[in-house]
C-alpha cells in the first residue's frame, strides 16, 4: 500500500494529471481504454528521434544497429516480463486487435467445415469479429460460453461446449467491462485435453497481474502497450514457438522473407516471419521504458493499491440510491479495478456528460462489447477504471459527481 506521499510522487511523473478540464482538476478514470504516460516514456520518445532514428534489421550502419539493439532489447524485456521461454516467441504487432486478427488469419488452414471455435459472452469486439469472419469463410461454428447474472463464466456449460470439434478457444483474461478475472488456467487445461488451441486476450492484464506464459501454458497471449503506460500502435502476440513455426505468415513483404526470387520465396525465422514491413520502431523502444516504469513500482504493489481503490469505490458507489453495478463479487481477488454501472435508468451518455463537465473522464456506451450489453439488456454503461496514479479523493469526486448528475438529470 502506498502512502499519500508516494502516490503524489507517482502522480508527479504524469504531467497530464495537472491539466484542468472546464477549470476543474482532471480526474482521469478511463484507464481501461488507455493509461496516461509517465515522463520517462514521454522522454524516451524524444530521445529516440534525437539520437537513434534509423530503420532496423537491414542496415549495417551505426544508427541502424543502435536502433536494432534497442528493439531487440524490448523484445527480451517483454519475454522476461511474461516469462516466455524464448524471445523469438514475442511478435510485435499494432496491438491486441491486430494480434487476434493475425492468429485468426494464420490458423485458418487448420479450420474446416463443421469445426468449432469457442469464445465467451463477455468478449471485446476485437475477440469476436475476427472469429466470426473466420467461421463464415470456413463454414465453422462459433460457440459462446454463457455467463451468470454477475458476468462469471458458467464453467459447466463450457464443459458441455468443448469437444474434439473445437479448434480454438479464445477468451479474455480480464473483461474490459466487468473487470472480472476469468478462470483462464482451467479453460486452457480443459481445452488442451480436447486438442484445441487457446488464445488469451490479455489487453487488461499487464501491470495488473503477474504473467507467466510457461505456467499458463497458453498457445497464444496478446496485449497492447498503451494500456500499460506505453505508446499506442504497438502490441504483442506471444505464441508458443512450435506453433508459430507451423502456422503461416499473416502479411507478406520486407523483413519477413529469407530469400525472394520470382519463382519462390522463403520466409525468415521467428519472430520476423510475422513482422512484415518496417515495424513501429519508436513504439517498441519507448514501450521498453514503460516496462521499466512498471517494474520499478512493482506489479504486486500496483495490484494491492488498485485493490484498495476498487474496494473503496465499490463501497462508495453502492451507497448511491438507484445505482446498478455490473460484475459484482465480494471476492476482490477475482476482479480488477474496473467498475461499470448505470444510474436510475438515466442514459449513460447523459451521466458521462455531467461527469465530463466536472473534469471526470469515464467511458460511456457499449464499451466495445455489444453482446454483453444485450445480455444485461442495456444499450450502454458508464465505466470507471482506475490506475496506479488515481486517489481515494478522486473516487470521492466521482461519488459527488454522480449525486450531481442524479440531481440535474432526474428533474427531466
Ligand atoms: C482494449 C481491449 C482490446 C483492444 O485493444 P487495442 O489496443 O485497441 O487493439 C481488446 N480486448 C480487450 C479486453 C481490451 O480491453
Amino acid at each position: 500500500m502506498f502512502s499519500e506521499e508516494e502516490i503524489q510522487k507517482i502522480r508527479n511523473q504524469f504531467p497530464i494529471l495537472n491539466e484542468k478540464v472546464y477549470s476543474n482538476p482532471l480526474v482521469y478514470i478511463d484507464n481501461a481504454a488507455t493509461t496516461q504516460k509517465p515522463l520517462q516514456v514521454i522522454q524516451a520518445t524524444q530521445n529516440y528521434y534525437s539520437i537513434m532514428n534509423a530503420n532496423v534489421h537491414r542496415g549495417l550502419h551505426y544508427l541502424s544497429q543502435k536502433a536494432t539493439i534497442q528493439v531487440e532489447n524490448t523484445r527480451k524485456k517483454i519475454q522476461k516480463f511474461i516469462h516466455a521461454k524464448y524471445s523469438s516467441e514475442i511478435v510485435f504487432t499494432k496491438g491486441t486487435t491486430e494480434s487476434i486478427n493475425l492468429v485468426a488469419c494464420s490458423i485458418s488452414s487448420l479450420i474446416g467445415k463443421g469445426d468449432e471455435i469457442i469464445i465467451s459472452c463477455s468478449e471485446h469486439h476485437s475477440n469476436i469479429v475476427p472469429w466470426q469472419i473466420l467461421c463464415e469463410k470456413k463454414g465453422a461454428i462459433l460457440k459462446i460460453i454463457p455467463i451468470d447474472e454477475n458476468g462469471f463464466f458458467q464453467l459447466k456449460s463450457f464443459e458441455f461446449l468443448i469437444s474434439r470439434k473445437t479448434k480454438i478457444v479464445s477468451i479474455s483474461h480480464i473483461s474490459n467491462v466487468l473487470g472480472i478475472i476469468n478462470p483462464i488456467k482451467y479453460i486452457i487445461d480443459k481445452s488442451h485435453e480436447y486438442g484445441a488451441l487457446v488464445l488469451i486476450d490479455g489487453a487488461q492484464v499487464p501491470s495488473n497481474l503477474d504473467l507467466n506464459m510457461q505456467d499458463l501454458n497458453t498457445d497464444f497471449y496478446v496485449f497492447s502497450a498503451h494500456k500499460m503506460y506505453g505508446p499506442t500502435g504497438i502490441g504483442v502476440l506471444y505464441g508458443k514457438k512450435e506453433i508459430l513455426e507451423t502456422i503461416s505468415p499473416y502479411q507478406f513483404g520486407g523483413e519477413m522473407i529469407e530469400n525472394v526470387s520470382f519463382e519462390k520465396t522463403t520466409y525468415s525465422d521467428l519472430p520476423f516471419k510475422f513482422e512484415a514491413g518496417t515495424p513501429n520502431i519508436e513504439g517498441i523502444i519507448v514501450w521498453g521504458s514503460a516496462i521499466d516504469f512498471v517494474e520499478k513500482i512493482g506489479i504486486s504493489n500496483i495490484q494491492s493499491y488498485k485493490e484498495k481503490l476498487l474496494s473503496y469505490a465499490i463501497q462508495s458507489l453502492s451507497s448511491i440510491d438507484g445505482i446498478q453495478l455490473y460484475g459484482e463479487t465480494k471476492d476482490f481477488s477475482q476482479k480488477s479495478s474496473i467498475i461499470s454501472f448505470n444510474l436510475n435508468k438515466l442514459h449513460c451518455f447523459d451521466v458521462g456528460s455531467v461527469l465530463d463537465r466536472l473534469g471526470i473522464s469515464v467511458r460511456t456506451g457499449h464499451l466495445c462489447a455489444q453482446p454483453l450489453m444485450n445480455f444485461f439488456k442495456v444499450s450502454g454503461m458508464v465505466r470507471a477504471s482506475f490506475s496506479v496514479y488515481n486517489t481515494f479523493k478522486e473516487i470521492d469526486c466521482l461519488f459527488e459527481g454522480l449525486l450531481k448528475a442524479k440531481k440535474l438529470l432526474l428533474k427531466y
